[in-house]
């Protein structure tokens, strides 16, 4: 679609800058997302400098007014491309983690990822194309997360949507894209926010948005970068729930390193 924007949620840093760079490249003017303004201006004048338009608008997705707002200000725009990236996680023992994290956890990771997915595809349908890829995980991929539990299960819910909703499109030819992005270790400020270190090493975050982009072009529903992460979410789903689970708990338990 001539003329139309990229948008990306969670520019300020890792994963999402990194989407936004490549974007950049691809042509796309950019309209990028955050909490931190500072960081945002940062990504802003590095693009600018590159000739590439570029928009920031602040807003704390953990909020729904916020995330209303953020559509009302790209209601005049065409948008091709959304990235719905912003989120976080926690680690940790379920009966001892902060429940105020894990609840503005679910209010990014979920509820501000099925709301921007419900308004940027219904403002798609009019356009009639576009592309919106969700940043969901690995640990979406597998049955459950111990000692990450509420993470996994926010990004279970992020990749058990895509997938419906993208089966729901296809069922009516539409144009629209829906994906989800996969991922498991990407070297980014993750860690420090989710208070882990990885078990496994990190992919670099420019190696992860350029891979994703160029499946989503390719209409890719579900995104896992790497064959590790392939091979280990498959053999996730196929042996049984509780063996998955005592395995993953076994691997979490390792990133327990800071509040354990
Ligand atoms: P990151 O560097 O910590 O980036 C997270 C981004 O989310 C930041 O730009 C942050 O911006 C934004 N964000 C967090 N809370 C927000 C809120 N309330 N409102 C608006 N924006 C908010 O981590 P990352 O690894 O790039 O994470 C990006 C996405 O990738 C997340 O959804 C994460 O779950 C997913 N992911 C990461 C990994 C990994 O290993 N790194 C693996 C799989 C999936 P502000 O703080 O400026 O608001």
């Amino acid at each position: 679609m001539k003329n139309s924007y990229a948008v990306v949620t969670g520019a300020s840093s890792g994963i999402g800058a990194e989407f936004a760079r490549c974007l950049a490249k691809e042509g796309y003017p950019l309209i990028l997302t955050a909490r931190r303004r500072d960081r945002l201006e940062e990504l802003e004048s590095e693009l600018k400098a590159q000739g590439t338009e570029c928009h920031i608008i602040t807003a704390d997705l953990s909020q729904k007014e916020e995330c209303y707002r953020l559509m009302e200000e790209l209601s005049g725009r065409t948008i091709g491309v959304f990235i719905n990236n912003a989120g976080f996680g926690d680690c940790g023992v379920f009966l001892e983690t902060d429940v105020d994290k894990e609840l503005d956890m679910i209010d990014v990771n979920v509820k501000a990822v099925h709301l921007l997915t419900k308004l940027v595809l219904r403002k798609m349908e009019k356009q009639d194309g576009g592309y919106l890829l969700n940043v969901a995980s690995s640990a979406g991929l597998f049955p459950s997360g111990p000692y990450m539990a509420t993470y996994y299960a926010t990004k279970s819910y992020v990749a058990s949507l895509t997938r419906a909703v993208a089966t729901e499109l296809k069922e009516i030819g539409s144009n629209v894209y829906i994906g989800a992005l996969c991922p498991g270790p990407v070297d980014t400020e993750f860690n420090s926010v989710a208070n882990v270190e990885f078990a496994l090493p990190g992919i670099t975050p420019e190696y992860c948005a350029a891979y994703a982009i160029k499946q989503m072009k390719r209409r890719k529903v579900i995104i896992v970068p790497t064959l590790t992460m392939k091979m280990a979410t498959v053999g996730g789903r196929i042996i049984p729930l509780a063996a998955s689970a005592r395995i993953t708990g076994h691997q979490q338990k390792k990133k327990l390193t800071k509040n354990s």
